[in-house]
């Protein structure tokens, strides 16, 4: 066939091929990609089409297997439905869908850009919303032990998204500002994305979204108006009438007030609007640790709920008091939202008996129940691992029914081994690539790795507090083991870089051994070379703040052991086999606590987990290959968005009569 594939042609299948981000969790796509010039390894997909050369393509219209694969790749491109015809409406201030498009920041945004993945695959009708951050959130780079932000302004066109027809205005303080709307097709599910950096607004109005996660109370209230408001008129504007709106985080919350208005503007008073909105809300709270919940003062807030209260016909001390959270004296969110919602949800069992806890006087509070996260197994799952477990166990093992993963008892050890090994060879070479060489870090060595946020309450630095038996650990030479560190501190937060700049310190000492190693920057690209390098995830919360984790659920599904506090998603996972639990001190002082919890972590990493790992002599014991398949057998089949997609649409999303 290659004779009448034409370069136009050919060019048109990748360009397909890369434009909707199917390609994330598509394996045989990314092989295909893989051909393209390495000088343009890492950089979106639609650039790298982009940028080839004629010499590129004479070379690839001369070969029969890469014209025939890219136009397969083009065909699996699954087709959104082209009528807004979406009944479920999917609000997030982030989505982590590729580390090309910068839209995320961490656990929240990962986990709405796996929501969207299992939607498609599921073929839910559901239609997402958030903001286009011109600025995306902020890259990280190491100098002189100390973090360094900086960022870098993204072109939404060259990253595979379409601008829709049409103009979004929302009154902010008194001023328009206005926004265009992106469009983004992650599978069938579309994903709309409001950005305000346009000629029509004033300096400030441009800057409603410029960056994730950054600048005052006031900016946060505004891009929260964005989306929410915003939001609503933009999925308006596209003819979508959903028929449930689904909150990930309170930061959406302000689309109640739209809703609201809708319901006003038809003659309704404000409490019959309310009534008659909430059983169309849902809302997700994912956070215990207050700080992580939008709280704006009363006074910043009047200034902007003016124009509602004019519309509603009430006063703005009356809308005060519909985020009212006892014994506080601002506008929170959280409240807000569950005042505005019919169901709500914490994101694990024991984060949803925290949250009952937490909002036992807000109505609503004591009934949010709990839909445990899950992640993307195809997008997070090494895509030689993928091609095993189809080859051994065939592609039913992502279903995520009932013992789909126990065909891995028939998977030789020598395979997995071999398997988990290449992960480790990849990590290695990733890490020289990011670091330099200089480290001392050995495809067969007990490898523990442990990137999240550095947020104080994860304490990246609990190993630290024992620094001698650390060292001790990382000077063995005939039992070695590594560890792989990684993660960012919000750029306002100095207890968390100041944590970041231990890790970073002890990295570079000489009493690390070249086998502890900080890789700067953590985003999807390097969360994946961890996950399928990593033979232990560690994980060391304060329990129970962690609300539910992801990030040991990826590892879990990569054949990785999870050692962890019980808290978040753990705590109902572990069974005593699949992992390794690090025992909770009961001691209230912090200081105290962090120190015996630091000493049962050496116990049970030098007690246990090593003695495992290297029980037969070499790396990777039968022992632990056993235990590998266990933790898969067990975690396999819960821990994806498949499974946990599922869950909403059938608890939460259809009980108002969702398709
Ligand atoms: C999974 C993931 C996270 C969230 O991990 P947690 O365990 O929830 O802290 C954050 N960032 C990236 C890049 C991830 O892949």
């Amino acid at each position: 066939m290659s004779p009448l594939t034409t370069r136009t042609q050919l060019e048109a299948w990748l360009i397909a091929a890369s434009t909707n981000y199917s390609w994330t969790w598509d394996r045989r796509t990314q092989q295909l990609f893989g051909k393209l010039p390495s000088a343009t390894a890492g950089l979106h997909p639609k650039i790298r089409v982009r940028a080839l050369t004629d010499a590129d393509f004479d070379r690839y219209l001369a070969d029969d297997g890469f014209i025939e694969d890219a136009r397969a790749a083009a065909d699996r491109v699954p087709n959104p439905d082209p009528a807004p015809s979406a009944q479920i409406a999917y609000f997030s201030p982030e989505y982590g869908i590729s580390e090309t498009l910068p839209q995320y920041s961490g656990g929240l945004g990962i986990l709405a850009g796996d929501h969207l993945k299992a939607a498609s695959d599921l073929d839910l009708p559901l239609v997402a919303v958030g903001l286009f951050y011109r600025d995306g959130f902020f890259h990280q780079s190491i100098t002189g032990g100390q973090q360094r932000e900086h960022y870098e302004r993204v072109d939404p066109r060259s990253l595979g998204l379409e601008q829709m027809p049409g103009i979004v205005d929302i009154t902010m303080d008194d001023r328009i500002v206005k926004a265009r709307v992106w469009r983004a097709d992650v599978g069938r599910t579309k994903l709309y994305l409001l950005d305000t950096d346009l000629e029509l607004n004033d300096e400030r109005g441009k800057r409603v979204s410029d960056r994730l996660y950054s600048g005052d109370r006031e900016h946060r209230i505004r891009q929260e108006l964005l989306m929410g408001v915003g939001g609503v008129r933009a999925l308006r504007q596209l003819g979508y009438q959903p028929d449930v709106f689904h909150l990930n985080e309170g930061h959406a919350g302000f689309l109640a007030l739209e809703l609201l208005g809708e319901e006003v503007d038809k003659g309704l008073t404000l409490d019959e609007a309310i009534e008659a909105v909430r059983p169309h809300i849902v809302f997700t709270t994912h956070t215990p640790v207050p700080a992580g919940i939008d709280r704006f003062p009363h006074d910043l807030m009047e200034r902007y709920l003016g124009v509602w209260s004019d519309r509603y016909g009430v006063s703005i001390d009356q809308l005060l008091g519909l985020a009212h959270m006892p014994g506080e004296d601002v506008f929170n969110m959280a409240a807000f939202c569950l005042r505005m919602s019919s169901r709500a949800n914490g994101v694990s069992q024991l984060h949803g008996s925290v949250s009952r806890e937490m909002f036992s006087e807000v109505p609503g509070g004591s009934e949010i129940t709990a839909i445990t996260n899950g992640v993307h197994s195809r997008t997070w799952i090494a895509n030689d691992l993928q091609a095993t477990l189809d080859d051994e166990i065939g592609v039913a093992w992502d279903d995520s029914a009932p013992g789909c993963w126990d065909g891995v008892d028939d998977i030789a050890d020598d395979t997995i081994r071999s398997v988990r090994r290449a992960g480790r060879q990849r990590l290695v070479d990733f890490v020289t690539g990011r670091v330099g060489a200089r480290h001392a870090l050995d495809p067969d060595a007990l490898t523990i790795g442990f990137a999240r946020r550095f947020a104080t309450y994860k304490r990246a630095d609990l190993l630290l507090r024992d620094a001698d038996r650390l060292t001790e650990l990382l000077a063995s030479t005939d039992r070695p083991v590594q560890f792989v560190f990684a993660g960012k501190a919000h750029p306002a937060d100095e207890p968390g870089k100041e944590v970041l700049s231990r890790v970073v310190e002890y990295a570079s000492s000489d009493a690390a051994h070249g086998r502890f190693l900080f890789i700067p920057d953590y985003e999807m690209a390097v969360a994946r070379a961890m996950y399928a390098g990593c033979d232990v995830w560690l994980n060391n919360p304060i329990r129970p703040n962690e609300a539910s984790g992801t990030s040991g659920e990826k590892s879990a599904l990569n054949g990785g052991l999870n050692f962890s506090i019980l808290d978040g998603w753990w705590d109902e996972c572990y069974d005593g086999e699949n992992g390794w639990v690090i025992p909770t001190s009961e001691a209230d002082d912090r200081a105290v606590r962090d120190s015996e919890e630091a000493s049962a972590l050496h116990d049970v990493l030098a007690s246990e987990i090593v003695n495992l790992f290297y029980q037969d002599g070499g790396s990777m014991s039968a022992a632990w290959i056993a235990r590998v398949r266990h933790n898969w057998k067990t975690l396999g089949p819960f821990v994806t968005a498949r499974r946990m997609v599922r869950e909403y649409d059938e608890r939460l999303y259809r009980p108002h009569g969702a398709p």
